[in-house]
């Protein structure tokens, strides 16, 4: 029997651009894909600058110079920041980080911390996590830094911060993710906390491609509404909850280019 949808998500919050140095659109194209598949916002997370090829730290100062929505989906000023050291160290300062709208951080190899035991690896998580600037844990599911998934979604859920699955980790990378994306899933609907969804993509093709991540989501029964990017509206009461009101006053106030 053919599995309907009931879920549809209208934000992306995982997409990078050609800044990240090994992705192939950008923000122009990434934004025109997005409307026709009629999303209402992505965020533009490329890969912080610890990453071989990543975006320098000067990327994400001058991203003030990104119009607040293209084709009319809001384009929010975003980073996905490396776990640098074993206490969970980023490598964007926190003036940088400041001015982001979001923020994601997560493991990527070569960038100054490699996977060690479980211990090690939430230890740096929750480091990461307890950064009180950081929003999202990208792809925290990823079998190849393998983590203590109850002490993280309990520290998730204590710090109001969003778990992420990540679509991409079912197609191109990270195999072995399903397993564990659904006990996080599942430790979500037992004990409550935020979950993130995002494509991944490194190609505006796939902007909004997130259906395997539905489909965990709803095959381990969370609930709909700890989906924190299910659309504009919901996305708007997480980052208000994080301190981070969106669109900034400066936008609304039609000030935010220069
Ligand atoms: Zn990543
Ligand atoms: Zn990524």
């Amino acid at each position: 029997m053919e599995r309907v949808r009931h879920l549809k998500i209208r934000v992306d919050l995982h997409v990078h651009s050609v800044a990240s140095g090994h992705a192939y659109s950008t923000v122009r194209e990434i934004a025109e894909a997005a409307a026709d598949k009629g999303l209402e916002a992505f965020a533009l997370a490329d890969h912080g600058p610890a990453l071989p090829g990543g975006a320098h730290l000067f990327h994400f100062w001058n991203m003030r110079v990104i119009p607040r929505r293209m084709y009319g989906v809001w384009v929010l000023r975003s980073a996905e920041v490396n776990i640098v050291d074993p206490q969970g160290g980023l490598d964007l300062p926190d003036a940088a980080l400041q001015k982001l709208d979001l923020v994601l951080a997560g493991f990527h190899p070569g960038c100054g911390y490699e996977a060690g035991t479980v211990e090690d690896n939430t230890r740096a998580l929750l480091g990461a996590l307890r950064h009180p600037l950081v929003d999202v844990i990208s792809h925290p599911g990823n079998p190849n830094y393998p983590v203590d998934l109850i002490k993280l979604a309990e520290a998730a859920r204590e710090e109001g911060k969003a778990l992420e699955i990540n679509n991409a980790s079912y197609v191109y990378t990270r195999s072995g993710s399903w397993e564990n994306d659904l006990s996080i899933v599942r430790e979500v609907a037992r004990r409550g906390g935020f979950l993130s969804v995002g494509s991944d993509a490194h190609i505006a093709d796939f902007a909004g491609e997130l259906d395997h991540a539905i489909e965990i989501i709803e095959e381990a029964g969370a609930p709909w509404d700890s989906v924190v990017n299910r659309d504009m509206e919901t996305l708007r009461s997480f980052l208000e909850g994080r301190g981070k009101p969106f669109p900034p006053e400066e936008a609304a106030a039609g000030r935010d280019r220069y």
